[in-house]
C-alpha cells in the first residue's frame, strides 16, 4: 500500500494506468500500450469478518473466495458470486452478477485511492450502479469494499449454490394473474410480495390454492394458501418448517396432493403427500 500510494503521488497524474484484475472482462491488444498497467497483488486480497454479518474483502480477493468465505461463515446473500470468474474490483467496476444478483445489492461501501494517492471512502447509497457500469470516476483504484449479508445456515447456502451450478434459481419475486384460456380479460389474483406461484383452481372455480413465501423472513419456508379470484379472503392451509407446493385438488374436491419436506428426518428428500378435503 505505501508503494501505491509513493507510485501514484509521482506519476498518477502523468502516467496513463490501467489496473488489471483477473482480466476476465479484458481484451489485450496487439498493440503497445503506452503506459502502467498496475495488478494488484495478494496484499489486497484479504478477507475478514464484521459484526453485523458484514464483511471486508480486497480487490484483488476473487469474486468465488468471497462466496466460499461467507458460506463458511453462514453469511447468506454472496452465493451469486461464485459464478463471476472475476476479482472484487473488477467486480465493483463491472458491477458484476448473475441470477439476479449484482455488486450493488450487497455493496456497502468502497475502499479506493485516487490517482494523486488520495485514500478515499465511498458509501454505496453515493454511487449510481447501472448494468455492468457504474458513474465513479475512471481513473479510481479500488482497494477493498465491504459488503453485507444475511444470516443463513450453510446448508441453506450450498443448497442454493448448487441450485445456481445447475442454472436454476429458487422464485424470488411472483405474482398470480389470472386470465382466459385465450389470453384475454388477464387480472392479478395476488399483490403479497416475494414468490407466489404453483396456482390450482379450487373445484369451485371461486378460489385459488398457491405456494407462496411471503410471510417468511429468508426466503423459507415455502406453505400453501388459498385466495378467491378477487384477491380477497386468503388463508393459510399449511405449516410447514421448510417447504410445501404443488398442490393439486381431485376431481371432486375430496382429496388435495402437495409436496412437502415434511417428516424427512432432516434430508432434503421431498415427497409427495395427500390429505382429504374439508371446508
Ligand atoms: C467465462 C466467463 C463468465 C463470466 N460470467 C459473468 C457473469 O455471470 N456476470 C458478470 O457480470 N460478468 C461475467 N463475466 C465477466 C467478468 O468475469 C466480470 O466482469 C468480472 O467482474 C471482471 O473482473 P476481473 O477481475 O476479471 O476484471 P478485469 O477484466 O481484470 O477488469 C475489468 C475492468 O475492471 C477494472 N478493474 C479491475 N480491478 C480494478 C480495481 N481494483 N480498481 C479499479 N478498477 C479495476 C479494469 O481496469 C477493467 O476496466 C464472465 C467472464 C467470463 C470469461
Amino acid at each position: 500500500m505505501p508503494d501505491l500510494i509513493l507510485f501514484l503521488k509521482k506519476f498518477g497524474e502523468k502516467e496513463k494506468i490501467h489496473i488489471l484484475g483477473a482480466g476476465s472482462n479484458t481484451l489485450i491488444s496487439d498493440e503497445k500500450f503506452d503506459g502502467v498497467v498496475i495488478k494488484l497483488g495478494k496484499n489486497f486480497s484479504n478477507i475478514s469478518i464484521l459484526p453485523n454479518d458484514v464483511i471486508i474483502a480486497g480487490s484483488a480477493c476473487l469474486d468465488k473466495k468471497l462466496s466460499d468465505f461467507a458460506l463458511n461463515n453462514g453469511i447468506g446473500g454472496f452465493e451469486f458470486l461464485a459464478c463471476i470468474p472475476g476479482t472484487i474490483g473488477g467486480g465493483l467496476k463491472m458491477n458484476a452478477g448473475c441470477f439476479d444478483k449484482e455488486f450493488k445489492d450487497v455493496l456497502v461501501s468502497i475502499q479506493a485511492i485516487d490517482k494523486n494517492g488520495q485514500v478515499l471512502t465511498i458509501p454505496a447509497s453515493k454511487v449510481i450502479f447501472k448494468y455492468r457500469s457504474n458513474d465513479l470516476k475512471e481513473d479510481l483504484i479500488f482497494l477493498s469494499a465491504s459488503f453485507k449479508g444475511l444470516r443463513k445456515n450453510k446448508e441453506e447456502i450450498e443448497e442454493y449454490k448448487e441450485l445456481l451450478l445447475n442454472g436454476l434459481v429458487q422464485p424470488t419475486k411472483m405474482e398470480i394473474y389470472i386470465c382466459n384460456v385465450d389470453g384475454s380479460n388477464l387480472r392479478q389474483v395476488t399483490n403479497l410480495g416475494d414468490a407466489n406461484w404453483s396456482p390450482f383452481f379450487h373445484p369451485s372455480n371461486e378460489k385459488i390454492i398457491f405456494c407462496s413465501n411471503h410471510e417468511s423472513i429468508m426466503g423459507f419456508p415455502f406453505n400453501l394458501y388459498m385466495i378467491d379470484i378477487d384477491g380477497n379472503n386468503l388463508e393459510q392451509i399449511t405449516y410447514d418448517e421448510k417447504f410445501a407446493s404443488f398442490p393439486v385438488f381431485s376431481n371432486d374436491g375430496k382429496k388435495i396432493t402437495f409436496s412437502s419436506n415434511r417428516n424427512n428426518g432432516g434430508t432434503r428428500n421431498t415427497n409427495v403427500f395427500i390429505a382429504n378435503w374439508k371446508e
